[in-house]
């Protein structure tokens, strides 16, 4: 038997034809057009890609899922691991990235941009949060942020500080991370070069940078208070590749002064001057 509906006049088309409701005993196309098919398609998809809970991207289990992964990697510190099971990354992604959003990759945020892996984040922040001065205080404090990006590390901040000024040279990722953070009042977003850093705001408890140049600003440690701890990349000083910079602002009987000690490799966005 034929699947083909008899042939019937084309032109003009009678009221019949175009009704949706077959004439009795006419032969029914069995393939009907499916357009929704590409839906259906990523619907299977994320069901094979979202971890089996069921509970889709903006649960819960999915983050914790990701924070399990990292302390198996090593992130130890508590306060940085509920950080990061809070702060919904998937939010501060375009929306067609957001299945990835609790993988442990950089990920882009326009204007050639990247956010950070979590796991790179997080250790940044344990560093911060293991600084004498900020064990002492039980947080970081008043903390200075250079790049803030998308706003991601920002919220990831707010959690372990009291107040957080972030600071962005590039206006259209400004507006976008204060469109993420409403709601999050002790942030204060600065939309300016953040190589002078804030003097505004300073002295800062903790300074973070998301960029990486070839030398730490000096304003940067002009900023940075007595007991305050500084994380940054910078280039290596082989001149190839990055690594992690700790400088902490030693305040004692033998003056004050400025004591770096270099970590590993990592890979950010360069340091640039100037806003746009
Ligand atoms: N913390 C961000 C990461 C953004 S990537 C997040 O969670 O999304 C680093 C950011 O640093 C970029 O947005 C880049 O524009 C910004 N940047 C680079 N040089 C800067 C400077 N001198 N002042 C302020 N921001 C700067």
């Amino acid at each position: 038997m034929s699947d083909t509906p008899p042939r019937a006049k084309r032109f003009p088309l009678s009221l019949q034809q175009l009704g949706s409701t077959p004439k009795p005993g006419a032969a029914v196309a069995r393939e009907p057009l499916k357009p929704q098919g590409h839906w259906q398609q990523a619907a299977a998809l994320k069901a094979r890609t979202t971890p089996p809970s069921g509970l889709g991207l903006d649960s819960a289990g999915v983050r914790q899922r990701m924070v399990q992964r990292l302390r198996m990697e090593g992130l130890t510190d508590e306060r940085v691991l509920n950080a990061l099971a809070t702060v919904p990354r998937h939010e501060f992604v375009d929306t067609a990235l957001a299945i990835q959003a609790y993988e442990d990759t950089s990920l882009p945020i326009g204007h050639g941009q990247t956010i950070s892996k979590p796991s790179v984040v997080g250790r940044m922040i344990a560093l911060m949060l293991a600084a004498p001065g900020a064990q002492a205080r039980g947080d970081l404090g008043r903390v200075l942020e250079i790049g803030t990006g998308c706003g991601y590390q920002a919220a990831l901040l707010m959690q372990v500080a009291r107040q957080v000024v972030s600071v962005e040279r590039l206006k259209p990722l400004h507006d976008k991370a204060r469109g993420h953070l409403t709601g999050y009042s002790r942030v204060r977003l600065v939309w300016g070069d953040g190589m002078l850093g804030h003097a505004p705001s300073a002295p800062y408890d903790s300074i973070i940078s998301a960029a990486g140049g070839d030398d730490i600003p000096q304003a940067w440690l002009d900023q940075l208070a007595p007991g305050g701890r500084l994380v940054a990349p910078m280039t290596a000083p082989s001149g190839r590749g990055q690594v992690l910079v700790l400088i902490d602002h030693v305040r004692d009987a033998q003056g004050s002064r400025f004591v770096r000690s270099l970590h590993e490799a990592v890979l950010f966005v360069p340091l640039k001057s100037g806003v746009m």
